[in-house]
């Protein structure tokens, strides 16, 4: 398995264990967005339309539960779009 090293040194410093496949599946579910936030998502893009060809995401982890930021590089506005019922 080939990893970049970006995504490497993220999981070195959770403590995570490259060799094992539930780790990984982990991380991968973690930096995804659930149906609520794909929507939430969704409206800010309309939202801001024309603003930036592409929007960032912004993850944090937060003990329970990964927040998910959404942020029009375009106007420099940042949204929660985080499902808080999922935690
Ligand atoms: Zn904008």
């Amino acid at each position: 398995m080939v990893l970049d090293l970006g995504l490497k040194s993220i999981m070195d410093r959770l403590g995570f264990d490259i060799n094992n496949i539930n780790n990984i599946n982990y991380m991968c579910s973690a930096f995804r967005l659930n149906e609520d936030e794909q929507s939430s998502a969704s409206l800010f893009k309309l939202e801001h339309k024309g603003h930036a060809p592409s929007f960032q995401f912004i993850f944090q982890s937060a003990g329970i539960g990964v927040k998910v930021q959404i942020k029009c590089p375009g106007c420099g506005k940042v949204k929660d779009i985080t499902d808080y019922k999922s935690w």
